[in-house]
């Protein structure tokens, strides 16, 4: 019998995860990707206790352990004091492993290395999806071509083709008030993995591991601003703060400097789901990243989707589980990161942050953790048991 047709749309970290774990379920799985070559940009990414069981179950935890670096973090102040401290042993203990940093790219080119080369289709951008037959649209060398798969996958990010196909009615996203830079740089020193929160304004710093280091600062913003020296209005916002965040930016070279401005689905979907096709990651469920999550539910998107469909499926019931399992999840999250932006990066008032900053300093660290719990901590399911564990403890 023939395998099961799959047809992701977009390789992003979410496609290319989903397409793993139906690729590693028997599934032939076509990736459309619209850029001309795969490759990620942007800097780093913290890979929380979710995320990397979710990559144990594709088989790669251990590649992609190997390739980051323990990340556990803390909360200062602009001026470098600690509000609080997680303890890497300790965060092991409550969530089963510590954070992660990665290089954004590296995650990617593992995910892509894991995937037969034939199952990659780049310079191929879909304009169309039929949600009953499956069948996809796209364009590619500027002629048009179609496919037609059991199960399409939208994965196609922030500005998703099919969410706007399928859900019209959903509002496109929005602005979420911050605009962020960031860089993933050269910088040998011991540096502590932190965020560090100023009025309106929140500086991160990650290690990646070999010698490098992902940052970025954030602040409140009106939309679409552009500096003509991106790096300067960053060493203006950030150039004063804390030891080591003025040698950071010394270190940073203009070119590796990215700006984006934050957006995210401000209006839920009322499903992840039409016919034949599913949507994951930021095209599902696009987030502010005060959490850091928006990539990790993307992986647990994917793996969920793939042990929902092993063996012989029915696929639309197959997506109606999917949608049950992932939907309240995702969207809580989403709403928790948002929340996040607006108690942290987001504040203004000295006398709100004053509270804010005694209230983190007197929240013992066991107490943080189990909070962090509720969206860190998940199991993936598995085929024989789809359903998986209930998140948080
Ligand atoms: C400043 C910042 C910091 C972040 N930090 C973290 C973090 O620490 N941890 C974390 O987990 N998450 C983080 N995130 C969120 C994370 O980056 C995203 O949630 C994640 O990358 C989404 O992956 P995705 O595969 O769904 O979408 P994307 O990465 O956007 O991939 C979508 C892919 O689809 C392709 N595509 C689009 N349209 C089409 C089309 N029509 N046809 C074919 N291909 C198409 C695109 O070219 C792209 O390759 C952060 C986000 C930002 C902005």
């Amino acid at each position: 019998m023939d395998a099961a047709r799959a047809v992701v749309v977009g390789g992003g970290i979410g496609g290319l995860a989903a397409a793993l774990a139906l690729h590693r379920v028997g599934w032939q799985v076509t990736v459309l990707e619209r850029a001309p070559e795969l490759r990620e940009v942007g800097a780093g990414l913290t890979l929380m206790a979710n995320a990397l069981r979710g990559l144990d179950a594709l088989g790669l935890g251990p590649v992609v352990r190997a390739r980051g670096q323990q990340a556990p973090g803390g909360i200062r102040t602009a001026g470098g004091r600690w509000l609080s401290r997680l303890d890497a042993d300790e965060m092991a203990r409550v969530l089963g492993t510590t954070a992660l940093g990665i290089h954004r790219a590296d995650l990617h080119r593992i995910l892509a290395d894991a995937l037969p080369a034939a199952a990659l289709r780049t310079g191929a951008e879909v304009d169309d999806v039929d949600p009953d037959t499956g069948e996809v649209r796209y364009r590619r060398h500027g002629e048009s071509a179609t496919l037609r798969a059991d199960l399409v996958v939208g994965a196609d990010g922030l500005h998703s083709v099919l969410r706007a196909r399928l859900w019209p009615a959903t509002p496109a996203p929005v602005y979420a008030g911050s605009t962020a830079w960031r860089a993933a740089i050269p910088f040998p020193a011991p540096v502590p993995a932190a965020i560090s929160w100023g009025p309106a304004a929140e500086f991160g710093m990650v290690p990646l591991g070999e010698g490098r280091v992902y940052w970025y600062g954030a602040v409140t913003a009106p939309p679409g601003g552009r500096a003509p020296d991106e790096l300067a209005a960053v060493r203006g916002r950030f150039g004063s703060w804390h030891d080591p965040i003025p040698a950071l930016l010394a270190a940073t070279p203009p070119e590796a400097v990215l700006r984006n401005d934050i957006l995210h689905l401000g209006t839920p979907l009322p499903s992840y789901v039409r016919g034949r096709v599913a949507l994951l990651g930021d095209a599902a469920h696009a987030m502010t990243p005060n959490l850091g999550q928006g990539a990790c539910q993307a992986i647990e998107d994917a793996v969920t989707l793939g042990a929902l469909c092993t063996g012989a499926v029915d696929v639309p019931a197959a997506l109606t589980a999917y949608d049950r399992q992932r939907r309240p999840r995702s969207q809580a999250v989403a709403r928790a990161a948002a929340r996040t932006g607006r108690f942290g990066q987001q504040l203004r008032h000295p006398a709100a942050l004053a509270l804010r900053n005694a209230l983190i300093r007197l929240t013992p660290a066991g107490t943080a953790l189990r909070g962090m719990a509720r969206y860190a901590d998940w199991q993936p399911p598995t085929a024989s048991s789809p359903t998986g564990a209930a998140p948080g403890r």
